[in-house]
């Protein structure tokens, strides 16, 4: 990991003239932190290779791990890859908003960025400040998550303040985002026929319902086998995990209360759970991670939630419930089964 030493100067979203800074430092390669409707994004020029190579240190980030380049309109998408007509219907769709599209590249984008693939994922996030940064900055912006390598995205500007200060030149405080999981990644595999590569935000049921005929890499759900290669590279790594080991219980409220009855005492253990249930969010060592039908307050707040463990050194253990995999819920099952390292009780 590399040593902190850059001065980095924190804005507000607010303030016009510090987002029209941020967007010069980004065209003259500098690393700038930004809020989206997902997670915030770590932004640099994606036409400097160099640059480029530097987000990968200040991050701590395999360097086969691709970054996501962000444009301010669809339109713009065929100066930097091959485009086609399923491309353009999931535009119309979704764009911009949460969904990332993997294309073939074009050769102005250095290999940098796609971590020596030929394809490069792309997306128009939805988020006003975002749009703002990457059109007065006139260059597309390869962002990853604002993140240290393996700890779980950040989701707010304190969170970035607390990866990555000192690593960038500067962070734009935009509030909480909205979404707070990272895109749907998708790439597109014959006519009106989609393979999700990472879920998210726009969910399985939502491609459907707009006409594509959607597969799963085996990544989304499953624990690859040794050896065995994602589609989308990132997805091989461990993951939004905290410090402490997180284990899933697959069961219902009275069947967790049950099994976790013995730890309500313990302040090593850390218990995950529902508004709705009564018996476990009463004790001390619980979280609530928001109400069971409410997905999208849950997936707001999870990463918040995971790195507020980090912060709380007793806690050795934590304990949660296996997300439901309907809507956006599969982007929480998928996040909570790597940050678990894939540790599931059945009950
Ligand atoms: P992050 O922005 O940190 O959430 O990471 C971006 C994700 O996009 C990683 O998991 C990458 O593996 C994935 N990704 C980026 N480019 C490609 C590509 N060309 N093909 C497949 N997946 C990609
Ligand atoms: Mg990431």
């Amino acid at each position: 990991m590399c040593e902190k030493h850059i001065d980095t100067k924190i804005v507000r979203a607010d303030d016009t003239d510090a987002i029209k800074e941020a967007a010069e430092l980004i065209k003259k390669g500098a690393l700038v932190a930004f809020p989206t409707e997902t997670v915030y994004g770590l932004g640099v020029n994606a036409l400097l290779g160099d640059r480029v190579r530097e987000v990968y240190k200040a991050k701590g980030r395999p360097s086969d791990n691709p970054l996501i380049i962000h444009l301010s309109d669809p339109e713009d998408a065929e100066r930097y890859c091959y485009v086609n007509d399923d491309f353009r219907r999931i535009a119309e769709r979704f764009m911009p908003g949460p969904i990332t599209v993997v294309l073939k590249k074009k050769d102005i984008i250095p290999f940098q960025v796609t971590g020596g693939l030929d394809t490069v994922a792309l997306r128009i996030p939805e988020n006003r400040i975002a749009r703002m940064l990457i059109s007065l900055s006139g260059v597309p912006i390869a962002a990853p998550s604002a993140n240290l390598s393996g700890r779980p995205s950040t989701t707010s500007a304190d969170h970035v303040i607390s990866d990555m200060f000192g690593r960038i030149d500067m962070i734009i405080d935009g509030g909480d985002c909205d979404i707070g999981l990272e895109s749907t990644i998708v790439a597109l595999v014959g006519n009106r026929k989609l393979k999700l590569l990472r879920p998210g935000g726009i969910t399985p049921e939502m491609l459907r319902e707009a006409g594509f005929c959607v597969e799963f890499d085996k990544a989304v759900t499953e624990k690859l086998s040794e050896g065995e290669v994602p589609a989308a590279p990132g997805m091989k790594y461990r993951h939004y995990a905290p410090r402490s080991q997180v284990t899933l219980l697959d069961g219902d409220g009275s069947k967790r209360n049950e099994y976790l009855t013995r730890f309500k005492d313990d302040s090593s253990v850390a218990i995950v759970c529902f508004e709705e249930d009564k018996e476990l969010a009463n004790a001390k060592n619980s979280y609530v991670i928001g109400s069971m039908y409410d997905q999208k307050q849950q997936a707001h707040r999870l990463f918040a939630l995971l790195r507020s463990f980090d912060d709380i050194s007793d806690i050795k253990q934590i304990y949660a419930p296996l997300p439901d995999k309907s809507g956006i819920g599969l982007a929480i099952f998928n996040r909570m089964l790597k940050a678990s390292g894939y540790t599931v009780i059945t009950l």
